[in-house]
C-alpha cells in the first residue's frame, strides 16, 4: 500500500451536499488554500467519527488526505463554532448568504485572506445580534470592496464633483456607484441611502445598532447592493430566494 498525502489546514464549510447512502461533499474555504471540495465519508452514520464536527457555522482544523478526485476528511476538530447562528432562523439564513458570497467570489485552490475575513466578521457580527439586515448589506458592499468591485460613494462617477449635503443622486450598479441627476443612468438614490452605504463602509453594523434607519432607507440599499451584487456574479445568489423569504415583513 503506497503511503497517502496527507495534510491539515484551517477552513469553514460553505455548502455541502449527500453522497451516497452516508458521505457528503463538502465546499469549503480556507484562509491558505482557497476553495476547494471535500468527501467527509460516513459522516451521515449516527456512529461517525466525524459525525457533527462538519457542521456549518464552524471554523474546522481539518486532517486531509489526497484522494481520486476530491481530498477526503479523515479528522476533524472545530477551532471556533457560532452556535448562536444555529438557532435563529433569519441570522442563518444571513449566514448561509454570506457564506455563498463568499464561496462563489473566491477561486479554487487561490488563498484570499480579505474574503475569509468578510466571511468570519459577518458570522461574529450575526452571533452578537447585530441587526440580520444590516449585516447582510454591509457583507454585500465588504465583498465588492474585497473583490475589486468597490463602488463609487465619494464623488460622481461621471464629473467626479462630491454630492452635496441632502442631494438626491444616482445609482448605477453596472459602472459601479454614484452620480448626479443631470447625468443620464441609473436609478434615483437618496441621501439618507447614500450616508448609510457610507456608514456602512466606514463603520462595523454593531456601531450602527443605535441608528433608526427608516425601512425605505434599508429598502433603497438593498435595491442598490443587490443590482450590484447580481452583476458581480451574474446573477441572484441561490440562497437570496430563502433570505427573501424568511425576511419578509
Ligand atoms: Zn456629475
Amino acid at each position: 500500500m503506497t503511503a497517502r498525502r496527507t495534510t491539515s489546514l484551517t477552513a469553514v464549510v460553505t455548502s455541502r451536499f449527500r453522497l451516497g447512502e452516508a458521505d457528503r461533499v463538502l465546499t469549503l474555504v480556507s484562509p491558505d488554500r482557497g476553495k476547494f471540495k471535500a468527501i467527509a465519508k460516513g459522516v451521515r452514520k449516527p456512529t461517525s467519527r466525524l459525525g457533527g464536527g462538519v457542521e456549518p457555522f464552524a471554523e474546522l482544523s481539518l486532517g486531509l488526505a489526497a484522494g481520486r478526485t476530491f481530498d477526503v476528511v479523515t479528522q476533524v476538530r472545530p477551532l471556533r463554532v457560532w452556535l448562536g447562528l444555529r438557532s435563529r432562523l433569519q441570522s442563518a439564513a444571513v449566514a448561509w448568504y454570506v457564506a455563498e458570497l463568499v464561496e462563489r467570489a473566491t477561486s479554487e485552490e487561490q488563498p484570499d485572506p480579505a474574503l475569509y475575513a468578510v466571511l468570519l466578521r459577518a458570522w461574529d457580527l450575526l452571533e452578537s445580534e447585530a441587526p440580520d439586515m444590516l449585516v447582510a448589506r454591509w457583507a454585500e458592499l465588504a465583498l465588492l470592496d474585497a473583490a475589486g468591485e468597490a463602488p463609487q460613494l465619494d464623488a460622481c462617477l461621471d464629473c467626479a464633483r462630491p454630492p452635496l449635503a441632502g442631494e438626491t443622486l444616482r445609482w448605477d450598479a453596472e459602472a459601479g456607484g454614484i452620480r448626479c441627476v443631470a447625468h443620464p443612468g441609473g436609478d434615483e438614490l437618496s441621501s439618507s441611502a447614500l450616508r448609510l452605504l457610507r456608514a456602512l463602509r466606514r463603520y462595523a453594523p454593531e456601531e450602527m445598532v443605535a441608528l433608526r434607519i427608516p425601512a425605505a432607507v434599508m429598502q433603497e440599499i438593498n435595491r442598490a447592493l443587490r443590482d450590484s451584487i447580481r452583476l458581480l456574479y451574474g446573477s441572484d445568489p441561490r440562497s437570496r430566494s430563502f433570505l427573501d423569504e424568511v425576511t419578509r415583513p
